[in-house]
């Protein structure tokens, strides 16, 4: 197992956000966090990477415990954040943005260059000298992407990468993930978007209101519909 998370609560100050969290992702596996808005998946992530400290529980990666951890620490352990909202300097160029976010992974190998990341992402490569605060939104979440990947990360926790682009653009956001995973990397995805979710997903996790409802794989959720109407519809 790459990442375990057992019975974990986190709070930001007084009020109580997770409840008894578990989750576990083993390498190679693309594993969604689902659930609708504020149900505790940034939260989740935040905890993950030391930017909310839980308050009981723990979170091992590779079979260390990462819990009390620094942000900075568990960063250089291998896991890579994309957070929901763009990160990218947008008075950097896009190479500058590439570039300041390079770091070797933790064996030492650099396994993402430049070169290689403009091969995976050809539309920045076309824009390498253009302002990343110019960037349409689907470029800017390729970059956020891309920077991330320019940290070798062995697991990637993206955080609803689909949200607020066009269809088409979902598509090929959807398109890369799926490339990134074939190259070994493990993937922890949360999202809203059932249909981006599942269709990406191996297994699936539901959250709602901070607590674990449901787990089980894509395959289970897309065959049961009524567990999506149950868990993810939009509260009247
Ligand atoms: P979203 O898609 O809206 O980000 P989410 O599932 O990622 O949803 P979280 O961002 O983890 O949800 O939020 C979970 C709960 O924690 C929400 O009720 C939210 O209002 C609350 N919350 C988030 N950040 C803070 C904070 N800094 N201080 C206090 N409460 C917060």
């Amino acid at each position: 197992m790459l990442l375990s998370i057992d019975n974990m609560d986190t709070y930001y100050g007084l009020s109580h956000i997770l409840f008894g969290v578990s989750l576990q992702v083993n390498q190679g596996e693309c594993v969604c966090l689902m659930g609708r808005n504020g149900a505790g998946k940034t939260t989740t992530f935040r905890s993950i990477m030391g930017l909310a400290t839980p308050k009981s529980g723990t979170i091992h990666y590779q079979k260390m415990a990462i819990h009390g951890k620094t942000a900075h620490d568990i960063a250089h352990l291998g896991i890579g954040f994309v957070p929901e909202e763009r990160a990218i300097f947008p008075d950097l160029t896009v190479w500058e943005n590439l570039d300041v976010a390079r770091k070797p992974s933790v064996d030492g190998k650099t396994r993402w260059t430049l070169e290689r990341v403009y091969d995976f992402f050809p539309q920045l490569a076309q824009r390498h000298n253009q302002l990343g605060g110019t960037l349409s939104g689907g470029e800017q979440q390729m970059l956020t992407i891309a920077r991330t990947m320019m940290g070798n990360p062995h697991l990637l926790l993206l955080d609803e990468p689909s949200e607020g682009l066009a269809p088409l653009i979902v598509k090929s956001i959807g398109k890369l993930i799926r490339q990134i995973r074939n190259e070994g990397i493990t993937i922890l995805l949360a999202e809203q978007n059932t249909h981006f979710a599942l269709d990406l997903s191996d297994r699936v996790y539901i959250i709602d209101d901070g607590r674990i409802r449901y787990s089980g794989t894509a395959q289970e959720v897309k065959a049961h519909p009524d567990i999506i109407r149950e868990y993810l519809a939009v509260h009247q």
